[in-house]
């Protein structure tokens, strides 16, 4: 199936067909290259997916099923890089890693120069859709540190230069759910991480900001 294009369409779909908007047909057409009658894929982002067959302004429903979340949950609060590249490619990459949630991150070295919601959705969608995932990967308001702490998540971590090695404090929880912050590239201030956040270390180096993002949602998921 990996040549067939999967696309997001959102729900409900109440119908046998389900209607396309323009957009949604322009990027069939234009970007997935999908003709009439050819087998399509489609998710509602909130974990159905099926397999349907495209006719000019509908997709024709087919089997569906019904796929579970990845495990863990993760919230991934990243402080955001100052290009609009670097931060989309935290946006792909996050959602090419079924990363639940994407929050930017506000610190006190960081500027508050968070990129436009509908673009940064726009990115999630495309990184679902590539990767042929079911769930769309949610990008929240705005939070700092204090917020993160307080996100009801079993295990909260804050990548920090010189903290546990991530494996081994993943491997001493079994969370369902976890908290990640990565910082800005002056780095958290020492006075900024709560007690209640356990520092995890990426390795010796120090990585940029979306290296350290890409590499912590990387382990929690694999872990
Ligand atoms: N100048 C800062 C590093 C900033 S790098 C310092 O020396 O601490 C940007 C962010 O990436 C950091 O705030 C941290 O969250 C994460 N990061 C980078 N390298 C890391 C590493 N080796 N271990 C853990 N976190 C790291």
């Amino acid at each position: 199936m990996g040549h067939v294009p999967h696309v997001y369409v959102p729900g409900p779909w109440p119908d046998a067909t389900i209607r396309l908007t323009d957009s949604i047909r322009h990027h069939l057409r234009k970007v997935l290259r999908v003709r009439d009658g050819s087998t399509i894929s489609y998710t509602d982002g909130k974990g159905h997916i099926g397999a349907g067959t495209y006719g000019d302004d509908e997709i024709v429903r087919g089997d569906e099923q019904e796929v579970a979340p990845a495990s863990p949950a993760i919230v991934l609060a990243v402080a955001p890089p100052q290009s609009t590249e670097r931060a989309r490619f935290v946006v792909e990459k996050a959602a090419e890693l079924a990363v639940t949630e994407l929050r930017w991150l506000t610190t006190l070295h960081s500027g508050p120069r968070i990129p436009r919601l509908d673009k940064a959705d726009a990115w999630a969608v495309g990184a679902l859709e590539q990767s042929r995932g079911a769930h769309l990967m949610r990008i929240g308001e705005a939070l700092d540190i204090a917020d993160v702490a307080s996100l009801d998540v079993d295990l909260t971590l804050a990548a920090d230069v010189g903290g546990s090695p991530i494996l081994d404090v993943l491997a001493s929880h079994e969370a369902g759910s976890v908290a990640i912050a990565v910082g800005p590239e002056g780095g958290f201030d020492p006075q900024e991480l709560p007690e209640n956040i356990t520092r995890v270390g990426l390795g010796e180096r120090v990585l940029r900001i979306e290296t350290a993002a890409i590499v912590a949602a990387g382990a929690a998921r694999m872990g």
